[in-house]
């Protein structure tokens, strides 16, 4: 069977998805951290739901350049890092998306991300949530699975890595301030990783 990948609806999914979510993210931020991170990604999506209507392209890469230059121009930590990320999403994706376009775009950006926030796994960042993600993918680009497959395989890495902070201390970010307080509390910039490769195959709006 062919698979074909609207990276359109994908993001349009994730910003669907976020406004479910963005009390949950504030709140997490709230509890470790200053309690602005649902409102910096709302605006950033609000100005990339801005980019792409004036974006007459639907390819990859366009897309996910109107998502980086949407994210350079927020501010808090995370966007600037998420711009980078999707960043390279832009830079690997040609006209089709791959599975093997997006392992080298995945790992690109993870590395991307983990160089300007001097951020490790464990150290309870979004970083917990990416760079398994770009494992999986690359794990099923050696595979040669389809696309559908590989980002499933992704959103259940992240899920598995956003859950996997909820027990750490943190060591980069404000919630690194807090100490003790954030134990218990999941990174809401990894959970935003998680929601955005589960945008890619959820069929629900
Ligand atoms: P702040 O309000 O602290 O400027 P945001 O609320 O916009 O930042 O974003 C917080 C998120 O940014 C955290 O949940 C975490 O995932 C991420 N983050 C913070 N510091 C770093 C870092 N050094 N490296 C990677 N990610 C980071
Ligand atoms: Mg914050
Ligand atoms: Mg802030």
């Amino acid at each position: 069977a062919t698979t074909t990948l609207s990276t359109r609806a994908w993001i349009d999914r994730f910003i669907a998805a976020v406004e479910r979510e963005s009390s949950e993210l504030t709140e997490l931020d709230r509890k470790a951290g200053d309690g602005d991170y649902g409102t910096n990604l709302r605006s950033a999506l609000r100005r990339t739901a801005a980019n792409l209507d004036a974006e007459p392209s639907e390819s990859p890469r366009a897309v996910f350049t109107a998502v980086s230059d949407a994210f350079l121009n927020t501010g808090g930590t995370s966007g600037p890092l998420f711009g980078m990320w999707f960043r390279e999403f832009a830079k690997a994706l040609g006209a089709d998306v791959t599975t093997s376009a997006l392992a080298e775009a995945a790992t690109n950006a993870a590395a991307v991300v983990q160089r300007l926030g001097k951020a490790e796994v464990g150290h309870k960042t979004m970083v917990d949530a990416m760079v398994p993600a770009a494992q999986a993918l690359a794990d099923a680009a050696d595979r040669g699975v389809d696309v559908h497959t590989a980002l499933a395989e992704a959103a259940r890495a992240a899920r598995a890595g956003a859950a996997s902070t909820e027990q750490l201390l943190a060591r980069r970010g404000r919630a690194s301030y807090v100490g003790e307080n954030a134990r218990g509390v999941v990174d809401p910039g990894a959970l935003t990783v998680a929601m955005f490769f589960r945008a890619a195959t959820d069929e629900a709006p």
